[in-house]
């Protein structure tokens, strides 16, 4: 959903405060239990309306590491609110209604396969 960070994140932090709308976490936070940063699908726009092109992406020095993601939608939210999350956890989203902003010009493919957002 939105974008997506990898097992590469080195938690450096250079992408957070690039964030327009305070969508990433870091480790501590990060409702997977996973120690790396986060992004909540149902808070990142996408940067739609903010920047050309994803700011984190651009900020982050791990080649590789914040790629595509599909689209946050119906499918989404109901794998999102079951207990369908990483490894079985419960998760709730904090807003549960959410439709963000997303970019058209994302093919499926790139989003299904994780693409590289910055070649
Ligand atoms: S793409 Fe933009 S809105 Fe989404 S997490 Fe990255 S910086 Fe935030
Ligand atoms: S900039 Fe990249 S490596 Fe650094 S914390 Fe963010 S996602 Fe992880």
């Amino acid at each position: 959903m939105a974008v997506f960070i990898n097992d590469t994140c080195i938690n450096c932090g250079a992408c957070i405060d690039e964030c327009p709308v305070e969508a990433i976490v870091d480790e501590d936070d990060n409702p997977t239990g996973e120690e790396l940063y986060y992004v909540y699908p149902d808070k990142c726009v996408e940067c739609v309306d903010h920047h050309d092109e994803p700011a984190c992406a651009t900020a982050c020095p791990t080649e590789g590491c914040i790629t595509w993601d599909t689209k946050f939608d119906d499918a989404g939210q109901d794998f999102f609110n079951g207990a369908n999350y990483v490894d079985g956890k419960d998760f709730v989203m904090e807003d549960s209604d959410a439709r963000p902003a997303q970019r058209d010009d994302v093919s499926d493919e790139d989003r299904s396969g994780r693409a590289n957002i910055v070649d």
